[in-house]
């Protein structure tokens, strides 16, 4: 009895050392679920690697495409020094084709990717192994664009449409102002690989800005070209308004109740408040309503300015305002401001979709109309709307009554258009001519 005591209590410990030493499960290789078999040259491609226990102690991972082996890691993990020690149990490896030393020679077509991961032994015998391959598509060639439509022109605040076709493996396509992206929308013709993009030359836009068309497809390919955009220079007009104590005490109170913002201390502030930073919130809301247009155009008309009206402000009149004397801001009035009679009927100033009505800041009650292909009409400073988002409108029919909600002096309409949510001038589009020979003659053009 005393001697297996004895005896016992060592062999226990050493059992019981090595059992809780055990690593009793192989490592794990494993790929992220959402991971594509189609992969461009700047695609990531991820492999994780697990293990329990002891750790990871080599790591191989190989990409093959015919008779070309191509290592992408070779690694060998040291094992902890401290028995009790777990080492590396987890790794995980993201590389790019177009990034790897390699497999920049790597051609378009299938290649797989060999991974194989060992564990540090147990008892310094035992490791355990595990081996996988997954295959890939690899595709580094850009979809094609050609351009249909000739002629370009635009306006410093105008737009331009262009039509043209893109290969059927492109994902989005497009016009680029400077930094600025507009979409292209596929035609619902015959030949689906054509496509229309509506873009906008802000009114602040250099004339000397780079333009470009491109097309990406879904394992982000993409190609861009210039885009030869004849451009014409335009002046805008200077507008002094002179800001008093008690515009800034009814209108502008109002304006920052309504829009729930704390009021800062002086009257001052509280003008700069609205003027400036609540302006650029709500252009930036405006912005976003702007992914709400539909790939068609709804519209088969001009567009019509408010009946009998009077223009009391243009499209990108440059402000200067002033207080106590002196220039306080400088702001871009972004629309035509249009005076009838006090609360006066608001039509629609063509066919489209509402897409917003409500109280936005500056605009006051304010509404959007939708009428496809990123054109967009706002309408601002309602005393009533009478229409609900998502509701079919024709042109002409009512949307509600002007006034002088948000940021107004007096009763009136601001009407502005935009181009994927860029303010554009009106003018163009309440041009019959220009309407017909810029963008319906495009939109439907023939093939050739
Ligand atoms: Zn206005």
């Amino acid at each position: 009895m005393g001697l297996v005591l004895k005896g016992g209590v060592p062999l226990l410990l050493l059992v019981a050392v090595l059992v809780w030493n055990w690593d009793g499960s192989p490592p794990v290789i494993s790929w992220p679920a959402k991971l594509s078999e189609s992969v461009g040259g700047q695609s990531p491609i991820t492999v994780r690697l697990l293990d329990s226990g002891k750790g990871l102690a080599s790591v191989s991972v190989v990409a093959v495409q015919a008779d070309t082996r191509s290592p992408i890691l070779t690694e060998r993990i040291a094992r902890p020094l401290a028995p009790w020690a777990s080492g590396t149990l987890q790794r995980e490896l993201t590389f790019s084709m177009d990034d790897t030393p390699g497999l920049a020679a790597f051609k378009d077509g299938a290649f797989s990717v060999e991974v194989r991961v060992e564990d540090h032994a147990n008892w310094w015998m035992f490791s355990r192994s595990a081996a996988t391959v997954r295959t890939f598509e690899l595709d580094r060639t850009p979809p094609r664009v050609i351009l249909l439509s000739t002629q370009h022109r635009i306006r410093q605040g105008g737009a331009e449409l262009i039509r043209y076709r893109a290969s059927p493996d492109t994902q989005h396509s497009g016009v680029t102002v400077g930094e600025r992206s507009f979409r292209g929308y596929r035609q619902p013709t015959a030949d689906s690989d054509e496509f229309v993009c509506l873009f906008a030359l802000a009114h602040n836009d250099s004339v000397q800005i780079p333009i470009s068309l491109w097309a990406e497809d879904h394992v982000g390919n993409r190609t861009e070209t210039t885009l030869s955009v004849f451009r014409h220079e335009r002046r805008f007009r200077q507008r002094t308004i002179t800001i008093s104590d008690r515009f800034i005490d009814t209108v502008l109170a109002e304006v920052i109740r309504q829009s729930e913002l704390p009021a800062p201390e002086t009257q001052l502030e509280r003008f700069l408040l609205v003027n400036a930073e609540l302006r650029r919130r709500n252009d930036a809301a405006i912005e976003d309503i702007a992914g709400r247009s539909v790939d068609h155009a709804l519209w088969s008309e001009v567009f019509s300015q408010l009946s009998n009206s009077q223009v009391e402000a243009r499209y990108a009149d440059h402000r200067s305002y002033v207080y106590q004397g002196r220039e306080v801001d400088r702001q871009t009035h972004l629309g035509f401001d249009l005076a009838s009679t006090s609360q006066g009927p608001v039509e629609a100033a063509n066919a489209g979709t509402v897409v917003y009505t409500a109280y936005l800041g500056i605009y006051g009650n304010c509404v959007i109309v939708d009428h496809g292909l990123g054109l967009m009409s706002l309408y601002a400073h309602l005393s009533q709307i009478d229409v609900a988002e998502g509701q079919q409108v024709q042109r002409g029919d009512m949307l509600g009554r002007t006034g002088k909600t948000g940021l107004a002096g007096g009763d009136h309409l601001h009407f502005a258009i935009l181009v994927q949510g860029v303010p554009v001038t009106p003018l163009e589009w309440w041009d019959a001519g220009w309407v017909q020979t810029r963008f319906f003659s495009r939109l439907r053009a023939e093939d050739g």
